[in-house]
């Protein structure tokens, strides 16, 4: 496995340094699988402690539709044939339609019963309980129609990362129409382990453990690390190891999610100190008909920038397809292990 890194220097006579010659590098980095380009810039900002979210929590909260008892009066309620419940319960988690759904099959569930969490005070009940939701709901899906099986659970934190509600909650799809990642990693991790007759994240997970660099953890059969080229200001990436049997459906994936909580409190707890109030997360599940693609979590920090509070996303990604990264890899996977082994 190639892990390619090449480091394109800029020569400028600098300001701040009295019009000395400065080089400074860029490093544009290759993704092993998907052969895109990232590029990890130059920008030496530490983040300043986030706004306090308490007031806009404090302000939402009375009109909040996710906090109880208004999730069981204010949200939409499944269809009898598929939920005859209307809803689905599991522990302090309610998961119901959305009422704009990004698919046929598109929900919502409620992270906790509390209105805010901050990023790092997620207890490991209020996950377990909301996946659970999310997997039981997929599972229904499923059953009735075993074509849309491309599910996942999502989750943007935070209005910074594109959620429009502070109540914490996750967006869980069923499609048969796979994302352009999902697709893009069947046929990728398929051409890979024809060509290479070996399987890509076997071989990635062997690889990463071997150089140590951006290896972070192994517990409970899930592997943690940071990626080589990461799909954001900087990514942590967690492989379930068992391959098919770990779909949503099965029960072989739910004896795993205590390990895989456990990884997601450490990584948040990690970015939390780096003063980030916001993030993306994506668990992709096991398609039961590509035998390379593993269930997997991706986890992005999301943020706006010093001084002026600019967008994280700039033409790069929006029109280049090219991430831009701020905190190496490397760096990321030495920090979050610190709070792995906590
Ligand atoms: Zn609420």
């Amino acid at each position: 496995m190639e892990f390619k890194k090449v480091v394109k220097d800029a020569e400028f006579f600098d300001p701040f340094n009295e019009f000395k010659l400065t080089k400074r590098a860029t490093e544009i980095r290759i993704d092993p699988l998907f052969g895109r380009s990232v590029r990890i810039i130059y920008f030496p900002v530490t983040l300043p402690p986030p706004p306090d979210q308490r007031p806009i929590a404090d302000a939402t909260k009375p009109f909040c539709p996710f906090c109880r008892p208004a999730v069981f009066e204010r949200t939409p309620k499944f269809v009898k044939d598929l939920v005859p419940e209307g809803r689905i319960e599991a522990g302090g988690s309610v998961l119901f339609p959305n009422a704009f759904p990004y698919d046929a099959f598109s929900g919502v569930g409620v992270v906790g019963e509390e209105h805010f969490v901050p990023m790092d005070s997620f207890t490991p009940e209020v996950f377990s309980d909301a996946f659970s939701a999310a997997c039981n709901f997929i599972g229904r899906v499923y059953k009735k129609y075993p074509e849309y099986r491309h599910h996942s659970i999502n989750m943007n934190y935070m209005p910074t990362a594109g959620g429009s509600i502070i109540h914490p909650h996750i967006q869980v799809i069923a499609g048969d129409i796979p994302t352009n990642y999902q697709r893009e990693l069947a046929e990728r991790a398929g051409n890979y382990g024809k060509k290479h007759k070996k399987d890509y994240f076997e071989e990635l997970v062997s690889e990463e453990e071997k150089l140590g660099e951006r290896f972070i953890a192994k517990e409970g059969g899930i592997v943690f690390l940071a990626s080589f080229a990461s799909m954001g200001i900087t990514e942590f990436l967690a492989v379930f190891e068992g391959g098919q049997e770990m779909t949503a459906v099965g029960d072989k994936v739910k004896e795993k999610f205590n390990a895989l909580i456990s990884g997601i409190r450490s990584i948040l707890a990690y970015l939390h100190s780096l003063n980030f109030a916001s993030f993306n997360m994506s668990i992709y599940f096991a398609d039961p008909e590509s035998p390379e693609y593993p269930t997997h979590m991706r986890i992005v920090p999301r943020t706006h920038l010093p001084p002026m509070g600019a967008s994280d996303i700039n033409f790069f990604e929006m029109l280049h397809h090219e991430v831009l990264t701020i905190i190496k890899p490397e760096e990321a996977a030495e920090g979050a292990r610190a709070y792995f082994k906590a």
